[in-house]
């Protein structure tokens, strides 16, 4: 980690909580958070504590739970997204939104531990900018979530892509690192890859992952699977490389195999081109062509999204 200052004066702390369908949970939630933010408030490490709620483009309940928080809590303020843009883009919404020196972004189903927050903050007094909180265990995670989570850490990093292992979207940014992160303008959003980039003195905590408190995971397989793939086309080439390098080597054996062809029928009399030298290379070489075509469109999609620049987010109400 790199090389940081101690700081001297209370962060004013602002914790921003993406929220869809999270109606069930949302009024534990709250309590939790903000009897921890008045704990922390009362031992002068944190001044003027504020919870971001951004629903999400909930289709139930959750954004009159959020109204009601608002009412009864002075430091709960809401954000209401226009649709569903996505976890990315509702954590972005709240840290380009929210006032503060320091903003936390944290799940609003209370899997990621609220203690930590306290050590975040002390490893912010510490002079850091940026707060990684990483899962100790993944013990909570089903099997298939857990492994195929770790699989695809292990290969974006093999890929050259600067993640942090068992990290997701428990962190802490400081005001300078936020703005920052307003300067970055792509559509296609993956935190967890974008601000390792920024660089800064950094620091990790860790922490044990809970069970959901309530409701039901918001991030089924098909979602899962675009984020893994934003991962992989929004921070590294390798893919394309890989392409290349590979449509080159066919071609070298293509040729070394036309020579082997041509030596045969010169030199020898066992020279019947055989029904599998034909299928085999048509069967190979148009798999390989398709592949590369869809790893090409991947990125093509990519450039065609980034080119729209539309809005990441359209914000309808705020309280
Ligand atoms: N979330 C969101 N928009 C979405 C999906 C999820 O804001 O489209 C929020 C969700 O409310 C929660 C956090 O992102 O606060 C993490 O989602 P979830 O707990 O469903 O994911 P999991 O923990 O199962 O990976
Ligand atoms: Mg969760």
């Amino acid at each position: 980690m790199t090389q940081s200052v101690e700081r001297f004066s209370c962060p004013r702390l602002t914790l921003v909580v993406p929220c869809h369908n999270e109606e069930q949970v949302l009024p534990e939630t709250a309590i939790r958070l903000v009897t921890l933010l008045d704990v922390l408030a009362q031992g002068t490490l944190i001044v003027e504590p504020s919870i971001f709620l951004v629903d999400d483009g909930s289709v139930d309940g959750t954004w009159c739970v959020i109204e009601r928080l608002a009412i009864e809590h002075a430091g709960i303020h809401g954000l209401k997204l226009s649709r569903n843009f996505g976890q990315q883009s509702a954590i972005l919404a709240g840290l380009l939104t929210a006032p503060g020196d320091v903003l936390i972004s944290i799940d609003a189903d209370l899997q990621d531990d609220v203690a930590a927050i306290e050590d975040m903050v002390r490893a912010y007094m510490r002079g850091a900018e940026i707060v990684y909180g990483i899962r100790r265990n993944r013990q909570t995670d089903s099997f298939f979530k857990r492994t195929t989570a770790e699989g695809y850490y292990w290969l974006l990093q093999t890929m050259g892509v600067e993640l942090m292992f068992n990290h997701a979207d428990f962190r802490l940014l400081s005001r300078r690192v936020v703005e920052e992160l307003r300067s970055c303008k792509e559509s296609n959003l993956l935190l967890r890859g974008l601000i390792p980039q920024l660089g800064f003195p950094s620091s990790l905590v860790y922490y044990d992952r809970q069970v959901r408190f309530a409701g039901e995971s918001q991030y089924p397989i098909s979602k899962m699977l675009s984020l893994a793939m934003n991962g992989i086309t929004s921070f590294t080439e390798l893919p394309l490389k890989a392409i290349t390098v590979l449509g080159m080597l066919v071609s070298l054996f293509s040729f070394g195999l036309a020579f082997w062809a041509l030596v045969v029928k010169l030199f020898t009399t066992a020279a019947i081109p055989g029904w599998a030298s034909i299928v085999i290379p048509l069967y190979m070489l148009g798999g390989i062509q398709l592949l590369c075509l869809g790893v090409i469109g991947q990125y093509l999609a990519k450039i065609y999204s980034e080119a729209k620049a539309r809005p990441r987010f359209i914000v309808e109400k705020s309280l």
